[in-house]
This record gives structure tokens, C-alpha cells and sequence, in this order.
């Protein structure tokens, strides 16, 4: 189904809670497959896996990538951290007859969208506020002062990117969200 297979993009400003919402989707949609991106981030998350939640790649491999052109996209997305998205792992989900669900930034996701089209669905996630964000990164405890004020500064431009989506869906209740989410999902995969 290399053809046919669908784009599914969620893009939210950094602890929107959108990782969430994209697990408990991937755990509903056997027919639905995580695009893993790559990345340059130098440090993993107690949880993360390599080759589960990202490729975790040096620098100079994340470099030599972006140079032999493997990338759908990339972007130097915080200070040396680098993240993107591979061709090869769109088409090892659509050659498994499943529709590929993404999980990144904002600029990423309408990068994508820009260049699917209709074959995109782009769902932005909207935290309540800023200061819930803070407050969701700081309980995460993944971040030092300087990573959290740049994710925090990160997110008050990306706040201003909501309209340029497909749809909008806020992100204060979990469950709520997740329901919201399966709604477009369901219209547009059907
Ligand atoms: P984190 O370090 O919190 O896992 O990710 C940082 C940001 O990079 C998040 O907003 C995440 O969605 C985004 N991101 C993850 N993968 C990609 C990707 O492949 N491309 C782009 N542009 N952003 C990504």
C-alpha cells in the first residue's frame, strides 16, 4: 500500500502532553505506525529506547544523513540537538500496509504537510497555557535551567502556528483529547 498509505501528524509545543495522545492512538490503530525520527539529542530519557522511540545518532551521523539526503525533513531543533524525519521509515510503514503517525515540532509538521497535501492530516495539540507547560516540563524533571527555558521560549512562538493546522485540539483533559483526536482520524481515514 506504498501508495495509499496516509500521514497522520501531530506537532505541539514541547510538554503539550502530545506524545501521549500519539501512544494511546498506536495502542488503538494496529493499522497505524510510529514514524521514528532520528536524532542527535544526546541524552535518553529513562523509558526511551533506541530504535523504539528515536534513532539516537552522533552529530557527524546525523550530518552525514542530512548530506546524502535520507531526510522527508530535519532541523536543528534546540542548540546541537538535531531531529528528522527518514525517508526509509515512511516506506517501511506504508510497505507494511500501515498509515504513519509523527510526533514532532511545529515547523517539522507543516513541513510535511506542505509537502503531502491531501494525504496529511495535520492535528496541532494545544496546551491550556504556557505556564502549564512549565509546569508539566518542570515535573518531567528531563530538563536543566537552560534546555527548559528554551523549550519554554520554544513553545510561546510555536503557541502562534495553531491556525496554519488542519485541526486543533486541546490538550487539558488526556482522555478527552485522545477521544478528540480519534474523531478526525476516523473521518479522515475512512
Ligand atoms: P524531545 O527532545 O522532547 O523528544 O523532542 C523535542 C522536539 O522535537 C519535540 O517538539 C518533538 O516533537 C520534535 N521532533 C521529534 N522528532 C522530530 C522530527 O523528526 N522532526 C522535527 N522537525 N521535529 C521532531
Amino acid at each position: 500500500m506504498s501508495k495509499k498509505g496516509k500521514l497522520l501528524i501531530f506537532s505541539a509545543p514541547s510538554g503539550a502532553g502530545k506524545t501521549s495522545i500519539v501512544k494511546r492512538i498506536l495502542s488503538k490503530y494496529p493499522n497505524i505506525g510510529f514514524s521514528i525520527s532520528a536524532t542527535s539529542r544526546n541524552t535518553i530519557r529513562e523509558g526511551e529506547q533506541n530504535g523504539k522511540d528515536y534513532y539516537f545518532l552522533t552529530l557527524d551521523e546525523f550530518k552525514k544523513k542530512i548530506k546524502n539526503e535520507e531526510f522527508v525533513e530535519w532541523e536543528e531543533v534546540y542548540d546541537k540537538a538535531f531531529y528528522g524525519t527518514l525517508k526509509s521509515e515512511l516506506e517501511r510503514i506504508w510497505t507494511e500496509g500501515r498509515h504513519v503517525i509523527f510526533d514532532i515540532d511545529v515547523k517539522g509538521g507543516l513541513n510535511i504537510k506542505k509537502q503531502y497535501g491531501d494525504r496529511a492530516l495535520a492535528i496541532f495539540v494545544q496546551p491550556p497555557s504556557v505556564q502549564t507547560l512549565e509546569e508539566r516540563l518542570k515535573k518531567r524533571g528531563s530538563e536543566n535551567d537552560k534546555s527548559l527555558q528554551e523549550r519554554i521560549n520554544k513553545a510561546e512562538s510555536e503557541m502562534k502556528y495553531a491556525s496554519h493546522f488542519d485541526v486543533v485540539i486541546e490538550n487539558d483533559n488526556l482522555d478527552h483529547a485522545v477521544q478528540e483526536a480519534e474523531k478526525y482520524i476516523n473521518e479522515f481515514l475512512n
